[in-house]
Parts: structure tokens; C-alpha cells; sequence
């Protein structure tokens, strides 16, 4: 096997037995970028020389018979909305485009200290906000699986540099599905963990009620590592919860899924999503039962039918006041006008994309007299009722399977201008967002046209172990995905 077509934890094994050094690895990683970077468009911002001279530190600490980290010598990327001092972070925003933050956010410290390499910074909707990688300052991001198709998003750029094998591991943040639904789309694994599992700070915030950073990985052992280096208690974030997290990689060694109760999703017909997606959650059922699970149908009639209006109210709205800090004086570009006021309209007029300007007013509209009544208060109580509907399913079953997204992976350019078809295109990301609980999206393989299959794991809030233990016994009788040479489908590699 290549260097590039390792895991994180045989990368990280390789570097300390010696086998190739921290300096080959991150050579590995630049030599990928290299070749496919200028057709996949995954980056915002490669760090070669510090990603170099990190090697070389962690070369020397190895040489010396210190013990550099469990990700020592590991190339990885993080989604460009991850503050990283002195780094250029822009969140694909041309109000951010030329930002530099004095620190790091605190997952980046995190991984820092296990002696993972930061190779580059990757793109994204802007602000996070998007389902395909298409709205960004440097143009889309394309699926490595076939370069005519989306990525998915927001985490696109992170997604699809996993895929092509420019690093083993990335970041991203998933906030109603940014994470989860690139993994689906580029065929790899993707978990993101229980809301206050992770630190928020210093990621730039969409919506900090939900917002959770989120690793991507060919993987489950390596989704389980992250989670190990990330997951932590963290004074610098309130909503990041004290309580002492388990050994997350102890649960990917459950053998078989005996004594498991796992729900599989039945409230659609398979006529209302793609026909293959259907099968890959059948299949994922059957897989289950056939590792000694008992498995039985669940409906989640709230979750499904009133996900998608809630999370895009109770999100636009936090967004509408989160984004009220770019004012043209504090952070990023600053647009003069004969006024104050024309200097505020001037600024945010054209530096937020047309999509970021619909979502910001529509949520301050969603915050005024009348809508609140209307809108914002009621999606607050259905919230409610849906969290509800998640503790009636988790009294009966340890986790539950549904679909990670309702379509394959699709063309570029074909639902940028229709933001209500890219929405609904969240219906089976967002309920779990919503409830704070933690998803997985696990490769299922392929369709017979080449196009990734998925399926979604969700367990209670805080059982993160539970879902990285069944996914871990799904993926070893499914096999783990592999790293692709990006091309077009149809195209011989
Ligand atoms: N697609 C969803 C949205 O546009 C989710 C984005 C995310 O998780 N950051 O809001």
C-alpha cells in the first residue's frame, strides 16, 4: 500500500516503527494535492512549508525516542471556517477573505498536540451555510467520484480531500448535516458526535445552537480516534459539557452486534427517495440482523415531516444575530458610504453571497413582532415534541438506522438557484441536529452506475461509543473505503 492510501492510525504506526518518516508523509500529501487540486478545487489554502518543518520537529522527537502524539506525523485538513493563527481563514466569505485570527481554535490546538500535521484548509459554503460546496470564493468544490457532480456540503472541501487520498483525516462542522452528507456523497465515513461533546471555540459560528465539529475519515477506528483527541471538556466553551468522556476506541472493537435493539427507518415509501439509497438501508438492516442484532421498523413521524421547517427557522434566526458582528469596523472587509448606515449596507451588500444575505434576513425577519409568534415560538415547541419522539425511540433501542440523505450524489449547478430543493435535500440530517444527537454516516459501497451508497447511525445524546461500535462491525463485514483517483465518471482511472 501507498502512503496515501493508509489511515490515520497505520499512518500514525508506520511513522513511529519507522517505516517512512513524518517528512515522506506530508511529501505523500503535497505530491496528491499537486496532482488533483487544480480539477477537485478542495482547498482554500495549503500550508506546505509549516506542514514541512512540523515533520520535521516530529521526525526529530521520534529520533530522540519521544513519543509525539497517537496522530504523530499525520497530514490533516480542517475546514476554512477553523480560526488557525496567522492562517488566512475566510469561511468562504469575501467579507473574511483576507482574516487572519490571532489563535486557534481549539480542536486545531487538540490535534496539534497529537502531533497531526496541518496540511491545508479546506472549502466550503459559505458560513457553513449550503448542502453542495457550490457558494464559495474560490468556486466549486467537485465530488472526486466523479468530478461532475457536488461534493456535497458544507464540509465539501474536506470530504473530498479525504477521498483522493490527500490526507487521511479531516474536519469539518456539521450543523444540520455538513458533515455527515459529504461523507455520504464522497463515499467515505463521517460521525458528528453529540451536541457538547466538542468545542466550539474558535470556529466562526452559523448557528451555535447546533454548530459541532465534526471528523471525516476512510475509517470508523479512525472517526473513533479523533473523537478521543477532540472530545474533552473545555473551559473556553460553556456548551461543551465537563462530564468525562469514554475511551472511544474501545467500542470499536464490539466483535458482533448481539443484544443490540436497533430501529431501521420505515416512514418513507421507497418510491420518495432514490431506490438505491432505500436498498442500502435495507441492507444495512439485514447486515445488522445477520451480526445477531434484533432489528425491527420504526416510523419517526415528527422528526421527518417537521424537520426541515424547524431547523431552517430556529438556524436562520441564530444565524441573522451570529452574523451581526460583521459591521464593516470589527472584522474583514470595510466598504466606505457617505453614512454610517451606507457604510454597514455598502459592506454587507457585497461582501455576503446572495444566499448568505437571503439567510440573514429572513432569520432577523423570523426574530421581529408577529413572526416570532407565528414562526420562531412554535418551532421552538416542536423542537420540544421532537426531542420527545427521540426519547420514546432511545427507551426501546440502543440506536437506530436511517438515511443519511434522500438522493445520490448530483450534477453540479443543478440546485444552486433553488435553495427549497437543496433544503429538503436535509430531511434526514436535520431532525438529529436538532435533538442533539450523534450521526454517522457509513459507506455502503456503490450502485451499479459507480455512485456511493450510504446509511445513517444514530444513537441517543452522549451514546457517540455505541454508534462508533455498530458502525465499526457494519464496516468490517462491508469493507472500509478506499481512496480514489479523481475523474469523471465513465472515465477509466
Ligand atoms: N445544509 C444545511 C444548511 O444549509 C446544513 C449546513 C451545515 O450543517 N453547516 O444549513
Amino acid at each position: 500500500m501507498e502512503i496515501h492510501e493508509l489511515t490515520a492510525k497505520e499512518t500514525a504506526k508506520a511513522i513511529k516503527d519507522k517505516k517512512f518518516s513524518a517528512v515522506e508523509a506530508v511529501r505523500s500529501s503535497m505530491a496528491r494535492i499537486s496532482k488533483y487540486d487544480g480539477v477537485v478545487n478542495a482547498l482554500i489554502t495549503v500550508l506546505e512549508e509549516d506542514a514541512l518543518r512540523r515533520a520535521g520537529e516530529i521526525d526529530a522527537l521520534i529520533a530522540r525516542g519521544e513519543d509525539p502524539g497517537p496522530l504523530a506525523g499525520v497530514p490533516y485538513i480542517v475546514k476554512d471556517n477553523f480560526c488557525t493563527r496567522g492562517v488566512r481563514t475566510t469561511c468562504s466569505s469575501h467579507i473574511l477573505e483576507n482574516w487572519k485570527p490571532t489563535y486557534n481554535a481549539s480542536p486545531v490546538n487538540y490535534m496539534n498536540a497529537a502531533g497531526a500535521i496541518l496540511m491545508a484548509k479546506s472549502n466550503l459554503d459559505e458560513f457553513a451555510m449550503g448542502s453542495s460546496t457550490e457558494n464559495s470564493i474560490i468556486g466549486p468544490t467537485k465530488n472526486p467520484r466523479d468530478l461532475g457532480r457536488v461534493p456535497g456540503g458544507s464540509s465539501g472541501g474536506s470530504a473530498a480531500a479525504v477521498a483522493s487520498g490527500y490526507v487521511p483525516l479531516a474536519l469539518g462542522t456539521d450543523t444540520g448535516g455538513s458533515v455527515r452528507q459529504p461523507a455520504a456523497f464522497c463515499g467515505i465515513q463521517g460521525i458528528k458526535p453529540s451536541y457538547g461533546e466538542v468545542s466550539r471555540y474558535g470556529i466562526i459560528a452559523y448557528c451555535s445552537a447546533l454548530d459541532q465539529v465534526s471528523p471525516l475519515a476512510r475509517s470508523v477506528e479512525d472517526l473513533a480516534l479523533a473523537m478521543e483527541i477532540l472530545a474533552r471538556p473545555d473551559p473556553n466553551d460553556t456548551t461543551c459539557d465537563g462530564y468525562a468522556r469514554p475511551k472511544f476506541s474501545d467500542a470499536t472493537a464490539m466483535k458482533d452486534l448481539k443484544g443490540c435493539r436497533i430501529g431501521v427507518f420505515a416512514g418513507f415509501e421507497a418510491s420518495e427517495m432514490d431506490s438505491d439509497l432505500y436498498g442500502a438501508l435495507t441492507r444495512a438492516g439485514d447486515i445488522c440482523r445477520e451480526a445477531g442484532a434484533v432489528i425491527e421498523p420504526i416510523d419517526l413521524p415528527i422528526a421527518v415531516k417537521y424537520g426541515v421547517a424547524t431547523y431552517y427557522v430556529t438556524a436562520l434566526a441564530d444565524a441573522s444575530s451570529k452574523l451581526g458582528c460583521y459591521d464593516g469596523i470589527r472584522y474583514g472587509t470595510h466598504i466606505e458610504g457617505a453614512t454610517l448606515a451606507d457604510m454597514y449596507a455598502n459592506t454587507r451588500t457585497s461582501s455576503f453571497s446572495e444566499e448568505v444575505r437571503r439567510r440573514i434576513i429572513l432569520g432577523a425577519c423570523l426574530l421581529t413582532e408577529g413572526f416570532y409568534q407565528n414562526y420562531y415560538g412554535p418551532a421552538l415547541k416542536v423542537r420540544t415534541k421532537m426531542a420527545e419522539e427521540f426519547e420514546d425511540v432511545f427507551s426501546k433501542y440502543d440506536a437506530y438506522l436511517l438515511p443519511t440523505t434522500p438522493s445520490l450524489p448530483y450534477p453540479l449547478g443543478t440546485k444552486e438557484t433553488d435553495p427549497n430543493r437543496m433544503y429538503l435535500g436535509d430531511v434526514f440530517t436535520v431532525p438529529i441536529s436538532l435533538g442533539g444527537l450523534p450521526g454517522l454516516s457509513l459507506s455502503m459501497g456503490f450502485n451499479s452506475a459507480n455512485l456511493p451508497l450510504s446509511v445513517q447511525i444514530v444513537g441517543s445524546r452522549y451514546g457517540d461509543s455505541k454508534v462508533l461500535g455498530i458502525a465499526a462491525a457494519l464496516e468490517r463485514l462491508i469493507g472500509r473505503p478506499t481512496v480514489c483517483d479523481p475523474r469523471k465518471l465513465g472515465e477509466v482511472a
